[in-house]
């Protein structure tokens, strides 16, 4: 199993340009490139650029990967976290402005839970942010818990939200 291929579909996320030339989206970018170092991306969203969500009052930048790599769930989690310290996120607050979060939201094995890990990723069912990417590279990917396809989850969201 450690060597076979896994899927995987990450949301990434940025609010805090690193300098005055790696804005948000081109951090993005750059974390694209470092991950397709380790693992094949597949498919990459276009990014969207979306009001923050919490105390922080920059805008974020935001996309989604679908991915392969014989990497596992935790080793995986540890590269990508690699990638966020290499592009100078520091330990701010939870939600606060960061330079490059990187999020595993669903995998092809199903579910994960640990004390460092939760897949598939506690909130996305909820967040737009991850969704609308999500849907231009895995609008068919059903999600472990409900059964509903992440285009399904992404229309829900939308008919809630013009509900208010
Ligand atoms: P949220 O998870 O609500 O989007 P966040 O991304 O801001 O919040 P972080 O500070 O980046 O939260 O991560 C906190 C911890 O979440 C990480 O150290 C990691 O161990 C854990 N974690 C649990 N499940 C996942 C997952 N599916 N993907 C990434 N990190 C996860
Ligand atoms: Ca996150
Ligand atoms: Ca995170």
């Amino acid at each position: 199993m450690a060597e076979s291929p896994q899927l995987y579909a990450l949301a990434l996320g940025s609010n805090r340009p690193l300098s005055a030339r790696l804005t948000p989206k081109r951090l993005l970018h750059a974390a694209t490139t470092l991950i397709g170092k380790q693992a094949r991306v597949l498919a990459a969203s276009p990014i969207l650029s979306t009001p923050p969500l919490g105390p922080s009052a920059r805008r974020f930048a935001n996309g989604a990967l679908l991915v392969e790599s014989t990497l596992p769930p935790p080793a995986m989690l540890a590269f990508l976290q690699s990638i966020e310290n290499e592009l100078g996120r520091r330990r701010y607050r939870r939600w606060g402005a960061r330079s490059v979060d990187i999020d595993i939201i669903l995998w092809s094995g199903g579910r994960w839970a640990s004390r460092t890990l939760t897949i598939p990723h506690a909130a996305w069912r909820v967040r737009g942010f991850v969704l609308t990417p999500l849907l231009a590279v895995a609008p068919n990917w059903r999600d472990p818990r409900t059964g509903l396809s992440v285009r399904h989850l992404h229309a829900r969201l939308q008919k809630a939200a013009r509900q208010g």
